[in-house]
């Protein structure tokens, strides 16, 4: 397996090639987003010539990021006349999604920048840190390590990027560096108060209804240990929902007393599911869970996308779940 790039070696890589395409995840999350914004201006803002694609464009929740409106969806023809390809924030390569996969097929150099642990190092260069918090987080250091230009606008994508994967600072993954490069973002002249409010309290009201549906689909398992909820592709269509409607409600559920497994179960178009883990107890590592189903992710936090129907993949996983319970 490749050894992780140091800050110097990604910066000859961006020193010797002056043109990069930039992709994350499918579903994208503000950790993804906001490192693509946060990286692609910033290469930008140093003369180079950048496009930022994403299999599933841009999720109306992050519309207010500066800048955003540069996260297109992937052209249908491979960019010939691009050099480096930068996957950010994903897990296994297919993530990043076969129209993504597709534009991205005539780069000469992939590079891999990622924080979770499960990562198989897919690049040819690859840095992956799974003592990050999150993968904006570790661009800040890249950035400010290379003394590469860090625009306003990837000065607020940093933020919101590790904002969000932190649960607003608060996850057992936040360390005083997370902390001291959010004090720097500040000083630079980040607006922290309308950050966090475009952020966390500018949701649509058909998010609610959500919740109130979720709330009617929650069971306890495993003796009050484990929490889950569901949304069905009928619930999905009579309220309308937005595939980003969804992001971070699990943290309702695992925020319940004696809970240490959170479970959100979504059925998606094509008879797949999606599963979202969440831990609170270490000794139930939630990647590894959702690896036995080809999943992944991180020890507190992981996803699968597994074939259906719903019932049978809830029946899987929670059967897994309850085995990886201490003392099960
Ligand atoms: P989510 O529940 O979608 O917020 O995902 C939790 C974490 O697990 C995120 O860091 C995701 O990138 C990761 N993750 C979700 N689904 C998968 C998957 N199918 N394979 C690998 N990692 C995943
Ligand atoms: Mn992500
Ligand atoms: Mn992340």
């Amino acid at each position: 397996m490749p050894e992780n790039a140091s800050y110097q070696q990604i910066g000859e890589i961006f020193a010797r090639y002056d043109s990069f395409v930039i992709m994350s995840h499918v579903r994208p999350d503000g950790d993804a987003i906001g490192s693509q914004l946060a990286l692609g201006l910033a290469l930008e803002a140093a003369g180079n010539r950048v496009r930022m694609i994403n299999d599933d464009g841009l999720p109306d929740n992050l519309r207010f990021l500066p800048g955003s409106d540069r996260i297109e969806l992937p052209p249908t023809e491979p960019l010939e006349d691009y050099e480096v390809a930068i996957a950010l924030d994903t897990a296994t390569k297919p993530r990043l999604g076969e129209a993504s996969l597709n534009a991205a097929s005539k780069a000469k150099v992939w590079l891999n920048i990622d924080h979770h642990k499960s990562n198989p190092r897919y690049g040819d260069v690859n840095h992956i840190d799974s003592s990050s918090p999150a993968t904006g987080e570790i661009l800040y250091k890249l950035i400010t390590a290379l003394n590469l230009p860090l625009p306003d606008a990837s000065r607020d994508a940093i933020y919101v990027a590790v904002s969000t994967d932190t649960g607003s600072f608060q996850y057992p993954s936040t360390t005083a560096d997370t902390y001291l490069m959010a004090a720097d973002l500040i000083k630079r002249g980040l607006d922290v108060g309308k950050m966090n409010s475009q952020t966390y309290d500018s949701h649509p009201y058909r998010r609610v209804e959500l919740t109130r549906a979720l709330l009617n689909t929650l069971e306890l398992t495993g003796g009050g240990r484990v929490a889950h909820w569901e949304l069905t592709l009928a619930t999905r269509d009579s309220l309308g929902l937005k595939p980003e409607d969804s992001e971070g409600l699990i943290d309702m559920i695992r925020a319940i007393e004696g809970v240490t497994v959170a479970l959100f179960f979504e059925e998606l178009d094509g008879g797949k599911i999606r599963v979202s883990m969440r831990s609170k107890d270490p000794r139930i590592d939630a990647s590894d869970v959702c690896g036995q189903f080809g999943g992944g992710g991180h020890a507190l936090a992981a996803g699968i996308r597994m074939a259906g129907p719903l019932a049978e993949a809830k029946q899987q996983v929670l059967a897994a779940v309850c085995a990886a319970l201490p003392g099960a």
